[in-house]
């Protein structure tokens, strides 16, 4: 991890995308009320300032939600995966944890990306 790579000013889904494939995650500080967001927005989702700094985020977090999908055990697929809400310092990230198995307050740590339509790649944690 380098802490040398420049920040995009503007951070457009492309680059907070290209960010998960590399191992990082970034994020928005609002300069105006100090919301941080966890992925890409065109104004603060808190007072509605387009103020937006792009910031480095932290890559472990604590889980803030969690849900099972269950897949169906046809085709390639046979095992459930959990869809999680990480908080990386003041920031929300929705990522995938395979194999699931984590809860509410676990510390996880990105581990990867899951890329299932070659373009839209989404973060993957693994309990800390
Ligand atoms: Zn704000």
């Amino acid at each position: 991890m380098s802490e040398t790579q420049e920040l995009p000013e503007t951070l457009r889904y492309n680059d907070w995308a290209q960010a998960v494939t590399e191992g990082r995650l970034l994020g928005q500080e609002c300069a105006d009320c100090g919301n941080v967001e966890g992925t890409p927005k065109g104004a603060c989702s808190a007072c509605g300032s387009r103020a937006l700094d792009t910031v480095e985020l932290p890559t472990t977090g604590e889980v803030y939600t969690e849900t099972t999908i269950q897949v169906p055990p046809v085709q390639f697929e046979t095992r459930g995966y959990q869809v999680v809400v990480v908080e990386v310092g003041e920031a929300r990230v929705m990522g995938r944890v395979e194999d699931g198995g984590v809860a509410i307050g676990d510390e996880v740590t990105l581990s990867g990306y899951v890329d299932t339509d070659d373009d839209h790649p989404g973060p993957v944690f693994e309990p800390t």
